[in-house]
């Protein structure tokens, strides 16, 4: 007799156990009849256990993943093993409506969930135990965490006077363009330009002056690229550009056409117009390039070329026209 007052106890409080835990706890038989639905699962679902224990699972719950439940089930009832379930790998079991003070506007509850295979006295698996773990406040930390981490990546890349890339990330573009065009068929090049006598707006108009046209041109040469065109800020007041796709004449086109859009632009400063003009060298990628430094030390022999011809001016260094010359 004391033997079974024992037992009504154990179960007694084991019932408090299951429904103050402080997750979600739901048992189903091998034909996904829910027979333990706890408190947690009654207050984040609506569903009472009344109206849902005996019931079939996925007639009772609408918005199941079931065939994922189901292949999980069956992986913990076969092989008589836990299976896990992460946040991060399918945010949410049960849709359940996120209450944490620190849900960063999300609307759902991130759980984690386990599967547990149940054995009956006679030894073979007879149940399956989910639970249900609220990690809301863990997932929104390491997402937010994840998502400065990838604003402040993207930023130690860029130059923050004109938001293009910065030297060091712009010629790891070009290194990664030139491992491309070894085995590429398409022509690709390169355009680099510099302000002419900008030292002169500088000494005559002050820095902030001098960082008002390096936004400018920055801004006329976004206007004048493509998607996919990579365009770098390489120093003071000189700029690169990657055209992929471009051979060394529509690489030309598009140089003129940024010289004679930087040559009509006016800075305001104090009631007067400044006016200022670019020089810009041009250059195709080579097989004969040993390496992207190679390119670049074409293309800035391009530009120079130009500032030595007058300024104001493009020059291309044409290594397909010159190699067909000397065939
Ligand atoms: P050239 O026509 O031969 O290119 O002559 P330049 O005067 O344009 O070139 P130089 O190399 O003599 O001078 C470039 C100046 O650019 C010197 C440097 O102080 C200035 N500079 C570099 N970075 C910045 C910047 O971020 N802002 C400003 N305002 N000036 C800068
Ligand atoms: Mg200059
Ligand atoms: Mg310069």
């Amino acid at each position: 007799m004391s033997g079974i007052t024992l037992d009504i106890n154990e179960f007694h409080w084991m019932t408090q156990i299951l429904d103050t835990m402080d997750s979600g706890l739901v048992v189903l038989d091998l034909d996904n009849n829910v027979v333990v639905w706890n408190n947690f699962m009654q207050s984040y679902s609506g569903i009472s256990s009344q109206n849902i224990l005996g019931r079939n699972l996925f007639d009772s719950y609408d918005g199941l993943p079931r065939s994922w439940l189901e292949a999980k089930i069956s992986n913990a009832t076969v092989l008589e093993t836990r299976c896990f379930s992460s946040w991060e790998n399918r945010p949410y079991l049960f849709a359940f409506k996120n209450f944490s003070p620190v849900s960063h506007g999300s609307q759902f509850m991130y759980q984690d969930v386990v599967f547990t295979p149940l054995k009956s006295l006679c030894g073979g698996v007879s149940h399956i135990a989910i639970q249900i773990t609220d990690v809301s406040e863990t997932a929104h930390h390491k997402i937010y965490l994840n998502t400065t981490n990838q604003q402040l990546s993207e930023l130690s890349r860029k130059d923050g006077l004109t938001n293009l890339y910065n030297r060091i990330s712009w010629e790891q573009n070009l290194e990664k363009e030139f491992e491309r065009m070894v085995y590429a068929s398409e022509p690709s090049s390169l355009v680099m330009f510099d302000i002419d006598h900008f030292k002169a707006i500088n000494d005559t108009y002050g820095h902030h002056v001098g960082d008002e046209v390096i936004r400018a041109t920055a801004k006329l040469l976004r206007k004048s690229v493509r998607k996919g065109d990579v365009c770098g800020r390489y120093g003071g007041e000189e700029f690169t550009v990657i055209l992929p796709n471009t051979c060394t004449e529509q690489a030309r086109l598009f140089a003129e056409r940024l010289r004679a859009s930087i040559e009509q632009a006016k800075i305001e400063h104090a009631g007067q117009q400044i006016k200022f003009t670019i020089s810009l060298g041009v250059c195709q990628y080579h097989p004969s390039f040993q390496n992207h430094i190679a390119w670049l030390n074409s293309v800035d022999a391009a530009l120079y070329r130009s500032k030595d011809g007058g300024r104001n001016q493009t020059q291309v260094i044409d290594l397909i026209k010159s190699s067909m010359r000397n065939a």
